[in-house]
């Protein structure tokens, strides 16, 4: 029936990069046939999912959405794929995204843009568009994602479905291609809370494989999708997420959000984040800074794309003829703006005094979660936007994300979940829960209590 769903409909949406449907079905008939043989299966046995084209897949191209990597079959699985395969799910296909997941809304991606299922004149947000789409509408249950500044909680936020981004270090980026790595977290989409918890369980937890994989166990988060209770709660408001630049319909479902908290028996106050309104520069110049070193290793010799290797031109020319065919606009501008934040002479005032910056919004995180329980804020200060509007103005799609960098720089967990429809377009509204570093579940139990 999936399968079908993605005949009729990712037509429209091009959510999919690349789909096997044989391959999908000869893993749901081994499923149907371990269960037959009276295998207890876990929960998301036989569930079909699509998966993010930025996670090597034995068995399928993985291209990050870049020329570059076209054609390139990985030699092995990432550990989120592995566990995938162990929970049962069916891998129906990869989904588009931004190269290398650098974007908002899909439309950096190096092969087609993908289409809002809402409107499809609008982006699906970004950079895991084509999840975020393809669960939408209603091609599949489950997706991944990966979200370094905002990109499973922004893309959810737009298509109304549920996108969580797990602590930094929940779960494991091995065999994720990196775009900034002391940012990328893997997370899951799902129309619920309670199926993106399950997903959530099913991929996250210590991976040895990972320098940076926290050894500890997965917060109860199933469990807190189950009993979504919010009674004595305590919940702030960031203070500093609202006002200009903010739609009405989306403060509006806001408000409505918080005082169905307040119904519910939460305790609602307002907490000031004075260094969150310097989280967005700090993270152009750190995830840049980032992108720069991990795509060096984009060389013309080890993977994918060779331009221009004929026998007579150097090692360099090489290299630099498949760079300049293989990466698109918005990667080259990152990877400019990276070198040159790390250049000698320039690395204080830039790249040093970001992660100055960095600290501080980990503090301001630390005495909010002193005072509340958990932190919510629109996920964006905007509906989906048509696309094409903000393809000619990074400095307007950077915007996005003003809302979800924080948690990344602090590497804190945060759900969107979907609380409505904004009163001007009718387009879907998401609501953002931060919780403390590991405090994962907490997203889960607010999220399950309010989402629409
Ligand atoms: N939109 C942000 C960027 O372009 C975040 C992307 C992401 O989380 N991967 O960098």
């Amino acid at each position: 029936a999936h399968l079908d769903r993605v005949a009729e409909v990712d037509p429209k949406i091009n959510a999919f990069l690349h789909v096997d449907a044989e391959a999908a079905l000869e893993q749901a008939r081994a499923i149907d046939a371990r269960r037959a043989a009276g295998e207890e299966l876990g929960p998301l046995a036989g569930v079909p999912i699509a998966h993010k084209d930025v996670f090597t897949t034995i068995d399928m191209p993985t291209t990050a959405g870049s020329r570059i990597l076209e054609g390139w079959r990985p030699p092995y699985d990432a550990t989120v794929t592995r566990r995938l395969r162990e929970a049962g799910l069916v891998i129906l296909g990869k989904t588009n995204l931004d190269e290398f997941a650098m974007g908002s809304s899909t439309e950096n991606s190096a092969y087609f843009p993908t289409r809002n299922p809402w409107d499809l004149s609008r982006v699906p947000g970004g950079s895991s568009g084509g999840s975020s789409a393809a669960v939408a509408g209603y091609v599949t249950p489950l997706s991944t994602g990966t979200d370094t500044g905002g990109s499973i909680r922004q893309p959810a936020a737009v298509t109304g479905i549920v996108g969580m981004k797990p602590t930094y270090g929940g779960s494991s980026r091995y065999g994720l291609i990196a775009f900034a790595s002391s940012l990328d977290t893997p997370g899951p989409f799902a129309r619920n809370v309670l199926d993106a918890a399950l997903l959530h369980e099913a991929f996250s937890g210590h991976d040895p494989l990972d320098s940076t994989s926290i050894d500890a166990p997965v917060p109860p988060v199933v469990e807190a999708a189950r009993h979504p209770d919010v009674a004595g709660l305590r919940v702030g408001v960031v203070k500093e997420f609202a006002g200009e630049g903010y739609q009405q319909g989306v403060l509006n479902r806001f408000h409505d959000s918080v005082e169905l908290l307040e119904s519910l028996g939460a305790k609602v106050v307002e907490v000031s984040c004075p260094s969150f309104t310097t989280a967005l520069p700090a993270y152009y110049l750190i995830a840049p800074s980032e992108c720069s070193s991990n795509l060096a290793r984009f060389d013309a010799m080890r993977y994918g794309l060779r331009v221009g290797d004929d026998g007579t031109r150097s090692a360099e020319e090489v290299m630099a003829l498949t760079r300049a065919a293989g990466f698109g606009p918005e990667v080259k501008r990152r990877i400019m703006l990276g070198t040159y934040a790390l250049s000698s002479g320039y690395y204080d005032a830039y790249y040093g005094q970001a992660q100055k910056v960095r600290t501080l919004i980990a503090r301001d995180f630390e005495a909010a979660f002193q005072q509340v329980d958990v932190l919510i804020s629109p996920t964006t200060p905007t509906t989906a936007f048509p696309i094409g509007e903000r393809a000619d103005d990074p400095m307007a799609m950077y915007l996005a994300d003003l809302c979800t960098i924080p948690a990344n720089l602090a590497g804190n967990a945060a759900i969107s979940v979907p609380c409505g429809l904004a009163d001007e377009d009718g387009l879907p509204v998401g609501l953002q829960i931060m919780a403390p570093v590991l405090g994962d579940d907490r997203c889960y139990r607010v999220g399950a209590a309010v989402e629409k």
